[in-house]
């Protein structure tokens, strides 16, 4: 989806005691994230849970993404958008 500049949240320092950060003395590189939630090549979740594609116009769907066998996180959980579709739509 794609990230905002400028936002996120984060606890008030009254309670950072509750900070998991803050408590491991641990950095959070955003960059590093982005690297790790970059999307399969070839899907399309973005598009489908952002409402301008329904599943089956993915073009791995029903063929090389199928619940046991994910491409995307949209199909991994029985609770995805893809894999709902596959189960109850196809
Ligand atoms: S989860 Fe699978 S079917 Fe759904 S968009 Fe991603 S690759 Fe396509």
């Amino acid at each position: 989806l794609g990230s905002v500049p400028d936002s996120g949240l984060k606890l008030k320092k009254a309670f950072a005691r509750f900070d998991g950060l803050e408590q491991l003395e641990t950095e959070l590189d955003l960059a590093d994230l982005d690297d790790q939630t970059s999307m399969p090549e070839g899907c399309r979740c973005a598009e489908v849970l952002t409402g301008r594609l329904i599943p089956p116009e993915c073009p791995l769907f029903d063929g090389a993404c199928t619940p046991s066998s994910p491409v995307g996180p949209c199909m991994v959980s029985s609770e995805g958008s893809c894999a709902a579709y596959y189960l109850y739509e196809r």
